[in-house]
Parts: structure tokens; sequence; C-alpha cells
């Protein structure tokens, strides 16, 4: 039996979502035992009932993130549990602590991974290589293996299980360590509306679009779309957008059930972030743009033209 651990961190006792992820992940493995290291401050585990979970050890008491001591109470809670598997999302939490925790150990590695699956010679990952244009499968030969799991890659678990959930709950306790990293400024993001990651539509803007002002017409349709704003890494380097908006290899990863991109040409590195788009919808002056054989619809046009129409037509349409 696979012993896999799934690990969750909670602000404002909510548990990431993500961590639903990576437990779906963990109940697609056949004949396996499911725990949960959750670390944070005033953990509600209730919403970890119906999931398959046996067992949840709680480090409390840590009320916001700080990766050394983050780091020790997730290495407190894997002594307890004894890991085949350790899940952890492969955002910006989990890229800092995955590589410090199998250090420590001396577990495998495997980053920013979109499968995994249990073989006869043992747990298989597949990441995407080349920029997003191949996929490549990775054999864990460690006996234990920290898997980074990309956010959105897997479905959330659906609850099912009726198994009674068993609670270990320690009080984080500091250690000479703790505090070297010290959070000296929290910035808020000033982003409106629906997060990226969890936008159900996505406006976005790449170097075509061509200004800071010129935006306003994308945020314009995105409004009437219930939708929000997104960029490609031209238009944040051009300072139109805050970084926060770059989608992409080294941006966010989104899933939204409709991505419209305009002005943008469908680089690898922006399409690695957009992979689980359900529908994409490309305006392009461009017709040989790559972002075209990405696109379900496109539109090879001046954008000017297009946008205030389609924007109207759509305000129209939904009012
Ligand atoms: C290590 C690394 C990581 C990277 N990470 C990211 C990342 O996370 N995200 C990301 O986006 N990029 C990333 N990049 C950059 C990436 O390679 C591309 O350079 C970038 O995505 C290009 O952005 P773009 O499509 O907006 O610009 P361009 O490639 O310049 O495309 C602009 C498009 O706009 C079209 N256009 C021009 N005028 C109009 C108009 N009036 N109407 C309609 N269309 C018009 C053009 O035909 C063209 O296709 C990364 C690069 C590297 C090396």
């Amino acid at each position: 039996m696979t012993h896999i651990v799934t690990v969750g961190f909670a602000s404002d006792g909510k548990l990431n979502k993500s961590l639903f992820e990576l437990i779906g992940a963990a109940k697609s493995f056949e004949n396996t035992e499911l725990s949960v290291v959750a670390v944070g401050s005033t953990i509600d585990t209730n919403e970890l009932v119906g999931y398959g979970v046996k067992k949840v050890y709680v480090v409390d008491g840590l009320s916001e993130y700080q990766p050394e001591s983050y780091l020790n109470a997730v290495l407190k809670g894997l002594d307890a549990l004894k890991a085949d598997i350790i899940l952890l999302s492969g955002d910006s939490i989990g890229r800092e602590l995955g590589p410090r925790l199998a250090i420590r150990k001396g577990f495998s590695l495997f980053s920013d991974v979109i499968k995994l699956k249990e073989t006869n010679q043992g747990l298989v990952v597949t990441k995407p290589v080349y920029g997003g244009k191949a996929e490549a499968e990775f054999l864990n030969k460690g006996e234990t293996a920290v898997v980074l799991l990309r956010p959105k890659a897997h479905d959330k678990a659906l609850k099912s299980d009726d198994v009674a959930v068993e609670i270990e709950k320690v009080t984080f306790e500091a250690s000479g360590f703790d505090g070297l990293v010290r959070i000296i400024e929290k910035l808020k993001d000033e982003g409106e509306g629906v997060k990226l990651e969890d936008a159900k539509i996505i406006v976005a803007g790449g170097r075509g679009v061509g200004s800071k002002e010129n935006f306003s017409y994308l945020e314009e349709l995105a409004l009437v779309l219930g939708g929000s704003v997104g960029a490609s890494r031209a238009a944040v380097d051009a300072g139109w957008v805050s970084t926060t908006l770059q989608i992409g290899q080294t941006g966010s990863i989104v899933a939204p059930d409709l991505y419209i991109a305009v002005g943008i040409s469908g680089a690898t590195q922006h399409m690695a972030g957009v992979s689980a788009a359900k529908h994409i919808v490309a305006i392009n002056t461009d017709a040989e743009a790559p972002i075209f054989s990405f696109a379900e619809y496109g539109i090879v046009d001046d954008y000017n033209v297009i946008l205030p129409v389609l924007t109207e037509k759509l305000r129209e349409i939904l009012s």
C-alpha cells in the first residue's frame, strides 16, 4: 500500500484550495492510504471530512507564511506520518518548500508535474519539456518522492468517502532557525475582481495591444463578460499592466472556460500557462501567428476594429 501525504496550508483558518487538487490526484491511485499535513493557524479540519483522508496531522500556531517555520512544521508532520509520496502544490510556497524538504530528507524531487501514475516499477510523473512543446515521463527510483503538482493540472477531489478522519494536532514550537527570513512588508495585489487563477473568462492582451491606455478596451470586454484581464510578458515588460497579470511559464497558470487572446503571438512560454483553457479565441493581425494553432476560433484583424464591436454586441446579448 502506497502512503500519499498531501500538504496543505491555511491562512485565516481556511485550507488552500489547491490542497483539494492534490487530494484529487492522490485518489486516482489504487491501493493507497491518504493523509494530510496541514500547517497554519486555527485550521478547520472539518473541511477534510468526506474526501477519503485517513489521518490529518495539524501543526497550528503559524499565523503567517515564513519559509523556515513552515518547512519545520511540514517536516514534523512528515516524521509522524512516514510517506511514500509527498504531494505539494507547485505554487510559490510549494516551489520554495519542496526542494528544501527534499534536500533535508534526502528524497527525490519532481517539480512542475502535470500527471502522476502508479506503475509496477514505481511512481511515474509527467512533466512538460521544451517550453511545453512535449511531455516527458520520469520514473522515481528513490524511496520517497516529493512531487510539486502544477496548479490546475488536476481536478479537485469530489466528496464521497465516509472515512473517519484521525486528527493529531500539535502547536508549532519555534526553533533557533525560525525567523531567519522575516516578512518586512506585505503589498496588496491591486488587481480588481476575480483572481486570474480562478477566473472562468480571461481577456488577455499582448504587445499587439500597443499601450497601457488601450488595455481599457480589454477591461471593458472583461467587465461585460464578468471575466478578468490577463497579459503576456511582453505587455508586462512594457509596463502597461502589473506583473500579477502575467500568464505563462513565469506567470500564472490559468484554466478558464474561455480565453480571449488579443494581440498575443502564442509563444510557447505564454501558452504553457494556458494549456488548461477549455476554449481559446484569438484576435491577431497576423494570420501566421502561432496562437491560431491553439485557438478554436480566430479573427485575423486589428483588435481596434474588432473589440469595440464585439464588446457592444456581447453587451446587447448579455443584458
Ligand atoms: C524563460 C522565459 C520565460 C518566459 N515566460 C513568459 C511568460 O510567463 N509569459 C509570457 O507571455 N511570455 C513569456 N516569455 C516571453 C515569450 O517568449 C514571448 O516573448 C512573449 O510571450 C511574447 O508576448 P506577445 O505575444 O505579447 O508579443 P509578440 O510575440 O510580439 O506578439 C504580438 C502579437 O500581436 C499581434 N498584433 C500586433 N498589432 C496588432 C493589432 N493591432 N491587433 C491584433 N494583433 C496585433 C502581432 O501580429 C503579434 O502576433 C518568456 C520567455 C522566456 C525566455
